[in-house]
C-alpha cells in the first residue's frame, strides 16, 4: 500500500547538491516521485510504503550535503496517486527560484584528493570544484543560480564534464562551476611587462612557488579578489611588501599548508582547528608560539592571523612552497582589493613582481573573513567570503515585516536586507570615506537587489547626516517615495546583538552596553561609552562616560595624545599636574606640543566637539604609556597595542585595576576617570612595568563597566546584559567583563556571528526599523 507526501525543505538548500541527495535517498528507499527547486527551497513529492517514507524523511537532515543549511522540513499527506514510476529531479518551476545563492566554500576533501592524484584528469587543476565546494556568490551574476548566470558562462563544458553535470549520482550533478583542464578557466604567470613566463617542466604554480622562495612578491588572483603573497619567513621580502604597500603596522595574514604547518607558529585549540578547516575557511586570529617567522609579518603583536588553503590553486601552491606565505589583500593602502586582471596589472604595479592570473571573472569582491575565539565562542571580526550571503533567522515577532533595506554605517560598512522573515547582510565593504569603496558599495547594493529580487519598502539609516550611507539612503527613499527611519548608532549595535541571540520582539528591555568608537547620539552629541535600557523600539540612556573634547575633531582620532591632553586638562589643573609629574615622559611630550593653541580652541569651543567615546579613552591611556602616542595608522591600533602589552600579566593583576568615579545628575550616571589617572601616574612615577600598567587599565575599565552594570540592572530589573561595540573586540575586556557579570548571575550576550564593530550595525538598523512598523 503506497502513501504519498509533499515535503518542503526550507533554508539554504539550492545550489548545494540537495536535490541529488534527495534523489539518492529516494532510490535507497524505493520511492517514486519528483523533487524540484521552488521559491523558498526544495519541494519533494514522494510515494512509497509508510515505513520507507518515514525513514526517508528522518534521513533528509542527517544526509544533507555539507553546504546545505536546513531551516525546517514540513510534510503534508498527498491523496493523489503517483503519476510516475520512478524518482526524478525536475527543472525548477519557472520564475520562482529566488533564494538560491550559497556562500563560497573551501575545496572539499574529495576534490582535494582528485587534484593530488597524478592519475586523475583534474590533477593540479586550479579550478576544480563540485556541489560541495567552490565559488558561489563570487561568480554569480544573476538569478536563478544556473551556469548561464555565472562567470562560468564563458566556459562551455566538455563532454566529460557535461556527463558529470547531468548525472544525479555524480558529485558534480548541476555543479554550476564544474570545470576541468579541457574546458575550464586557465591559469598563467606574467611579468610586469605582461609577458607570460614559461619554463619547460614547470607549470605556473610550480614557477610561482619558485619565485616566492626566491623572495619575490606575487599578485595572486583568488576567489573574491587579488592577494599579495610572499615568503613569510623572509624578512626582506615581508619588509619590502610593507614598504611597497605603504602598510607599516597592521599585521599581515598568513596561509599555511595544513594544521601541522601552522602549529609550528601558533597555538591551536580544537575549536580553532575546526574553524580553520571548515568550508568558510576564514582567517583565524591565533596566539604565536614556537618558531619565529619574519618579524615584519605582525610587528609587536603576540597574535597571528592564519588561514588554510581554500582553493585548489592555494593547495597546490603551498604543497610546492612547503612553507607558510604571507597572504594579504591585493590593494594599495586603504583601497579595496583588485578583482580584474587589468586593474591588478595597473594598481599593483610597483608592489608585485609577478602576477599569477586566470581568466575566470570575479563578479563580486569578497574579502577574507576574520574571526577570533573570545570568551569561548568564535567572534567574527570581518564577515565576508564563506559567510555571506548566509541568512540570519529573525527572532519571533518579526515574521511578518515589510522588506527593509538598512544602509549601514560609515566605517567597515555592510548593508542589510530584511525579507521573508530573514536577514541577509552584505559582505564587508569597507570605509565609505574612500571613493573606490563607494563604487563597490553601490555595485553591491544593485547586485543584491537583483540577486535577491528585492524591492525595499522601508529604508533604515544612521542618525549621522554626513555618513555617505545615510545620504545614499535618503536619496533612495526620496526618489522612490519610501519611508526612512534614522536609527541611533549604539541602539543599532545593541539591537543587532539582541536579534542575533533571538530575543523576541516583545521581550522585556535588556541592559545594552555599547563600548565603541564614535556614533551620533541625541542633540548632536557624539557618543561611544553608553549604558542603555533597550528593546527593539526604544532606548533610554542610563549611564555614559564623562564627555570630553575631541581636540581638532578628526585629528583626535588619528593622534591619540590629543585625547590624553583632553583628559588631563579636564580632570586636573594642568600647571599643577605638569609641575608635580614633570619628570614623566608623557608630561614632557605634551609640554612640547602647541598647548596654547589647544587651550584657545577649548576656551572658544572651536573644533573640539564633546564625546563620551570609550575608544578615545583607550587611546588616551595608551598614549600616556607611549603606545601609538603620536599617531595611529589603522583604526583601533592603540587599543590593540594596549591589549597586547597587558595580555601576559593580565591574570596576575586581577584586583589591581585603577578606580573610576561616578556621579548621577538628572538620572544620568556619569563615569569619571580622575582617580584612574592618579593611579596610573602613581605607577608611572614608581617606574612600574608598562605591561602591569596596561593590565591595570584593562581591569579598571572592566571593573567600571561591571559595577555600573550591576547598579543599573538592579534599577531596571533585568538580568540580561548585551555587550557590544568595537571596543569589545578587545579579548581581555570582553572576557573579564563577561566573567564577572556571569559570576553575579547575569545572562551575558555579545556578538558572535556578526562583528561587534560597525560591521554588524546594518542588521541592528534593519531590525529596529522593522520593529517600528
Ligand atoms: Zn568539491
Ligand atoms: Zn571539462
Ligand atoms: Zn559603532
Amino acid at each position: 500500500m503506497s502513501t504519498g507526501k509533499t515535503i518542503h525543505i526550507r533554508g539554504t538548500v539550492q545550489g548545494v547538491g540537495m536535490r541529488p541527495t534527495v534523489w539518492r535517498l529516494a532510490q535507497q528507499f524505493g520511492l517514486v516521485g519528483e523533487v524540484w527547486n521552488d521559491g523558498l527551497g526544495v519541494t519533494i513529492q514522494a510515494w512509497g510504503t509508510s515505513a520507507a517514507l518515514e525513514e526517508f524523511i528522518r534521513q533528509l537532515p542527517l544526509q544533507a550535503p555539507p553546504l546545505a543549511k536546513i531551516g525546517e522540513i514540513n510534510c503534508l499527506t498527498l491523496d493523489a496517486a503517483p503519476q510516475v514510476k520512478e524518482f526524478k529531479i525536475i527543472a525548477s518551476r519557472s520564475g520562482d527560484a529566488r533564494t538560491a545563492i550559497a556562500a563560497d566554500a573551501a575545496t572539499c576533501p574529495a576534490c582535494l584528493a582528485e587534484i593530488s592524484d597524478p592519475g586523475n584528469r583534474r590533477y593540479r587543476y586550479p579550478f576544480t570544484n563540485c556541489t560541495h565546494c567552490g565559488p558561489r556568490l563570487s561568480i554569480v551574476t544573476g538569478i536563478p543560480y544556473d551556469r548561464c548566470n555565472t562567470a562560468m558562462a564563458a566556459f562551455p563544458q566538455c563532454p566529460a564534464c557535461q556527463a558529470e553535470y547531468d548525472n544525479p549520482a555524480d558529485r558534480r550533478f548541476h555543479a554550476q562551476a564544474n570545470a576541468c583542464p579541457v574546458c575550464g578557466p586557465e591559469l598563467w604567470l606574467e611579468d610586469p611587462d605582461g609577458v607570460r613566463i614559461q619554463q619547460a617542466g614547470l607549470d605556473a604554480i610550480a614557477l610561482s612557488a619558485e619565485l616566492i622562495r626566491q623572495g619575490h612578491i606575487l599578485a595572486i588572483k583568488g576567489i573574491g579578489g587579488f592577494h599579495l603573497a610572499c615568503d613569510a619567513g623572509n624578512e626582506r621580502a615581508v619588509s619590502t611588501l610593507r614598504q611597497r604597500k605603504q602598510r607599516y603596522d597592521k599585521p599581515f595574514a598568513l596561509m599555511g599548508r595544513d594544521i601541522a604547518m601552522l602549529s609550528a607558529y601558533v597555538r591551536l585549540s580544537v575549536l580553532e582547528q575546526q574553524l580553520l578547516s571548515g568550508p568558510a575557511a576564514p582567517i583565524v586570529i591565533l596566539n604565536k608560539q614556537g618558531a619565529p617567522l619574519a618579524a615584519a609579518v605582525a610587528p609587536g603583536d603576540d597574535k597571528l592571523g592564519c588561514m588554510l588553503p581554500y582553493t585548489p590553486l592555494h593547495h597546490s601552491l603551498l604543497q610546492a612552497l612547503d612553507a607558510p606565505m604571507v597572504l594579504t589583500s591585493g590593494n594599495r593602502s586603504e583601497e579595496p582589493q583588485c578583482i580584474t586582471n587589468e586593474d591588478a596589472r595597473l594598481r599593483l604595479t610597483g608592489i608585485a613582481d609577478y602576477w599569477l592570473l586566470h581568466n575566470r571573472k570575479i563578479a563580486h569582491r569578497l574579502d577574507d573573513s576574520v574571526l577570533r575565539v573570545m570568551d569561548g565562542q568564535p567572534r567574527l571580526l570581518r564577515r565576508a567570503r564563506g559567510f555571506t550571503p548566509q541568512t540570519l533567522t529573525l527572532p519571533s515577532g518579526f515574521e511578518r515585516l515589510p522588506p527593509v533595506l538598512a544602509m549601514g554605517g560609515e566605517l567597515k560598512n555592510t548593508f542589510c536586507i530584511l525579507k521573508d522573515g530573514q536577514a541577509i547582510l552584505s559582505p564587508h565593504i569597507g570605509d565609505l570615506e574612500n571613493a573606490e569603496v563607494q563604487i563597490d558599495y553601490r555595485h553591491l547594493l544593485d547586485a543584491y537587489r537583483q540577486l535577491f529580487d528585492f524591492k525595499p519598502e522601508l529604508i533604515a539609516v544612521d542618525l549621522h547626516p554626513n555618513y555617505l550611507s545615510t545620504q545614499y539612503g535618503l536619496k533612495w527613499a526620496t526618489q522612490n517615495g519610501l519611508k526612512m527611519i534614522n536609527v541611533q548608532h549604539h541602539h543599532a549595535h545593541v539591537a543587532a546583538c539582541m536579534a542575533e541571540y533571538g530575543l523576541a520582539l516583545d521581550s522585556r528591555p535588556a541592559l545594552g552596553i555599547a563600548m565603541d568608537g564614535l556614533g551620533l547620539g541625541a542633540a548632536g552629541q557624539l557618543w561611544g561609552g553608553e549604558f542603555f535600557k533597550a528593546d527593539y523600539r526604544r532606548y533610554e540612556r542610563l549611564a555614559t562616560f564623562q564627555p570630553l573634547p575631541l581636540l581638532g575633531g578628526v585629528q583626535a582620532m588619528r593622534q591619540p595624545w590629543r585625547n590624553t591632553y583632553a583628559h588631563l586638562k579636564h580632570y586636573f589643573d594642568w600647571r599643577n599636574l605638569s609641575t608635580e609629574y614633570a619628570e614623566l615622559d608623557i608630561i614632557r611630550f605634551l609640554n612640547a606640543q602647541p598647548l596654547a593653541v589647544f587651550d584657545k580652541m577649548l576656551a572658544k569651543q572651536i573644533n573640539s566637539p564633546l564625546s563620551s567615546s570609550c575608544g578615545r579613552c583607550f587611546d588616551a591611556f595608551a598614549a600616556a604609556l607611549g603606545i601609538c602616542r603620536e599617531a595611529i595608522s589603522y583604526e583601533g591600533q592603540a587599543a590593540i597595542g594596549l591589549e597586547n602589552l597587558a595580555a601576559p600579566v593580565f591574570e596576575k593583576q586581577r584586583g589591581q585595576g585603577y578606580r573610576h568615579a561616578s556621579e548621577t545628575a538628572d538620572g544620568l550616571m556619569l563615569l569619571s576617570w580622575r582617580p584612574f589617572w592618579l593611579g596610573l601616574f602613581h605607577d608611572l612615577r614608581q617606574r612600574q612595568e608598562l605591561s602591569v600598567i596596561a593590565a591595570r587599565i584593562h581591569h579598571g575599565f572592566a571593573q567600571a563597566i561591571v559595577e555600573t552594570t550591576l547598579v543599573l540592572s538592579e534599577r531596571i530589573g533585568s538580568d540580561t546584559v548585551i555587550l557590544t561595540g568595537g571596543v569589545f573586540q578587545n579579548r581581555l575586556l570582553l572576557e573579564e567583563v563577561s566573567r564577572l557579570l556571569r559570576l553575579a548571575g547575569k545572562t551575558v550576550y555579545s556578538p558572535s556571528k556578526l562583528p561587534a564593530s560597525d560591521g554588524g550595525l546594518a542588521f541592528g538598523q534593519a531590525i529596529i526599523a522593522a520593529a517600528h512598523t
